[in-house]
């Protein structure tokens, strides 16, 4: 991937989502490429998918925000995938961290990426900060059709079992949830004894690239692609849907015990505030 180097003028920026008030995102685009990714409209050039723009002063401006900006917690990584592997030379989420545990500004981190098993040592710092670690594929597969490039999730995996062990907040994120190719059967016996919250984030339609993923579904398997469709069809089928899979989590959490967050956004309109991740089901 090609890296462009930018200069920004804001770091925190505010945000319709329940986990904070303000949102930080280090680079500009994803090096993962995911095919659902709800983030690829904020791309460095939509049309040039090879760029990566990496905010050169963002902790720089983000010392200056915090001196007259009064935060008490963000989230991490919403249109960007914080512990990229541009991360490794550019360190800029490593600084960000650094200058929030300063000012004590506590974080969220979303994040798919078992590069942030070298930042243990800093999230700790404060026990306010949490993990949302993605994990909604159970086949490697899968996973490699629709996010060309993410960390595989053997790798995930083994990053889940040092969070665990460092003792910071973690939820698992399933989500988005693709109907057909996310597996919560799977998924739940892979993540045993890793965490004890997680949510389950049915896939936008309408945000997260629809005909795009279609089209790449297809190749993987044609008679997925049709099913998937059919979920999405009308407002009746997405519900049937979702009610069924509901139904489903509720019957598997009985061996489990999970804190499940059960997240399902409207039909046919964008992500909007009514997306609660602080309501539990059960
Ligand atoms: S890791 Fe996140 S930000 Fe990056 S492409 Fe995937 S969904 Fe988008």
């Amino acid at each position: 991937m090609r890296i462009k180097l930018v200069h920004t003028q804001r770091v925190l920026a505010p945000t319709i989502m329940t986990l904070a008030g303000f949102t930080i995102n280090p680079y500009r685009g994803c090096e993962f490429n995911c095919s659902y990714c709800y983030a690829k409209s904020i791309r460095i050039d939509n049309k040039n998918r090879d760029l990566l723009g990496v905010k050169i002063n963002a902790p720089e401006i983000l010392e200056k925000e915090l001196n007259y900006k009064k935060i008490d917690k963000v989230v991490l990584g919403s249109n960007c995938e914080c512990f990229t592997y541009a991360e490794i030379k550019f360190k800029l989420t490593e600084k960000i961290l650094t200058i929030l545990n300063n000012n004590r500004v506590a974080y969220t981190i979303l994040t798919k990426s078992h590069l942030i098993g070298n930042y243990l040592p800093l999230i700790r710092q404060n026990k306010d900060n949490r993990i949302f670690f993605t994990f909604n594929f159970s086949r490697e597969k899968i996973r490699s059709f629709l996010e060309e490039k993410s960390p595989s999730l053997e790798n995930r995996l083994a990053v889940l079992e040092r969070i665990k062990q460092s003792g910071i907040p973690l939820r698992i994120h399933i989500g988005p949830f693709i109907p057909y190719l996310s597996d919560l059967d799977e998924i739940f016996f892979r993540i045993k004894g890793l965490t004890r919250e997680i949510n389950i984030e049915l896939y936008h339609s309408k945000t997260g690239n629809f005909e795009e993923v279609l089209q790449k579904v297809k190749d993987y398997d044609y008679s997925i692609a049709g099913k998937i469709r059919t979920v999405y069809e009308n407002r009746e089928s997405y519900r049937d849907f979702s009610r069924r899979l509901r139904i489903q989590a509720l019957a598997l959490n009985k061996s489990y015990g999970f804190k499940i967050y059960f997240i399902v956004p409207e039909f046919d309109e964008f992500y909007d505030s009514r997306i609660n991740y602080e309501n539990p089901i059960f």
